[in-house]
């Protein structure tokens, strides 16, 4: 192990992908494992995407591309940014990269000296806080409160802010909790932040995903906070695309010029006919996006009754995103514990809320990109855990 760079021992990890590994172990022995764990979507890839990415290999789209991506597909991101985000973008201030992820990974990379501090989301994805360490920052947690719908308090943010702040890092809607930040909200934090030399990093990768009428404000629209915003998106959530490795940041030209530095010194560029394929994504009908959104609103009313229905736990119905994030505190064990006797005992698996950091404790998360028969069967099985605990 000392034979790694000292900053590998800062470098942390998505703890899903072990709970994912136990799950499979216990496939492999047969035992059937419902999985509530996986942050994807459960469907297919639209049919005219699949399509489009077909025809764009056959057309020769196997070449390299520019590092920041294709002309044509930057441009249509613009388009659908302007319309998505409120605010006007040009192809030059978007960045294609595989996946979202390496927008968090390069704008903290591009950002942060030892040193300088970072707000972040706790509980909130975990990558936020590996990178932020690796890179030497000091990580800066604010809670977020299950009485405040998990949105952050925004009295508690402005205690925060100090003038070391380089990064503020929101998730609306969020993963793990599903809050959404409220127009109110965010208009409060661009005023906290505004003039103070302060970066966003805004991840709105689930801002399509919302429900009950949910109105995600980006934070770039917001009065002079258009060139302070990075917003980090991509096409894993709403077009069910995690395989393919599409996303994109939107940012101020200049930064943009430098992340794109980073991809030619790491990636080179995302991979030609995924591109192509996201061009379609964007373009096409977007009926399929839709309607799995309505499938996804069906799930979440049966996932968070029939927990609300178990004695010992309580959950809020989140107005976005695919997970809910149940209060296990009544049931009297930690949040590991109860991440190992649902997959052990009932074959479920689920995540302790201290995946997502301390103030995830005395919560799960669950994903319900699965099933209505696989959420209902999960649902009788952690009901039956619970009454033997
Ligand atoms: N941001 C959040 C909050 C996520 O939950 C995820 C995926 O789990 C990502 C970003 C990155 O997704 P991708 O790299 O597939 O675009």
């Amino acid at each position: 192990e000392n034979l790694l760079a000292a900053k590998m021992a800062n470098l942390g990890t998505e703890t899903a992908f072990m709970v994912l590994a136990r799950a499979k172990a216990l496939e492999a022995q047969g035992r059937e494992i419902i999985h509530l764990e996986i942050g994807e979507p459960d469907f297919d890839t639209p049919r005219n995407i699949i399509d489009a990415g077909i025809k764009a290999l056959n057309a020769g789209y196997t070449h390299y591309t520019p590092a920041p991506g294709l002309p044509e597909v930057r441009a249509t991101i613009a388009e659908y940014a302007t319309r998505q985000k409120g605010v006007p973008y040009t192809a030059e201030e978007v960045v294609i990269t595989p996946g979202g992820k390496p927008i968090m990974f390069f704008t903290i990379l591009a950002l942060v000296n030892p040193g300088d501090e970072v707000i972040y989301p706790n509980p909130g994805f975990p990558i936020y806080e590996s990178v932020i360490n690796f890179v030497g920052g000091k990580a800066v947690p604010i809670p977020l409160r299950e009485e405040n719908d998990f949105r952050l308090d925004v009295d508690e943010l402005a205690a925060l802010i100090s003038p070391r702040t380089k990064l503020l890092i929101i998730n609306s809607p969020a993963n793990p909790t599903g809050g959404v930040l409220t127009p109110e909200d965010v208009a409060r934090i661009a005023d906290l932040v505004r003039g103070k030399n302060i970066f966003v990093l805004s991840d709105e990768i689930y801002d399509r995903i919302v429900y009950d009428g949910a109105q995600p404000v980006s934070i770039a629209a917001q009065p002079g906070m258009k060139d302070w915003t990075i917003i980090l998106d991509g096409f894993s959530k709403t077009y069910a695309m995690t395989g393919w490795r599409l996303g994109f940041g939107l940012m101020h030209r200049e930064l943009a010029e430098r992340i794109a530095q980073l991809m030619v010194n790491s990636n080179s560029c995302t991979a030609a006919f995924t591109q192509k394929a996201g061009q379609e994504a964007l373009t096409g009908p977007q009926d399929a996006a839709a309607a799995m959104v309505a499938e996804f609103k069906k799930r979440r009313d049966i996932i968070v009754d029939g927990l609300n229905s178990i004695p010992g736990i309580t959950c809020k119905r989140p107005l976005g995103s695919f997970y809910v994030f149940p209060n296990i505190k009544g049931l009297g064990r930690s949040s590991q514990e109860m991440e190992a006797i649902l997959m052990e005992r009932a074959g479920v698996a689920a995540l302790s809320g201290t995946a997502f950091g301390k103030y995830g404790e005395g919560y799960l998360r669950l994903s319900y990109a699965n099933s209505v028969e696989n959420i209902k069967k999960a649902l009788e099985k952690i009901a039956a855990v619970v009454k033997e605990l």
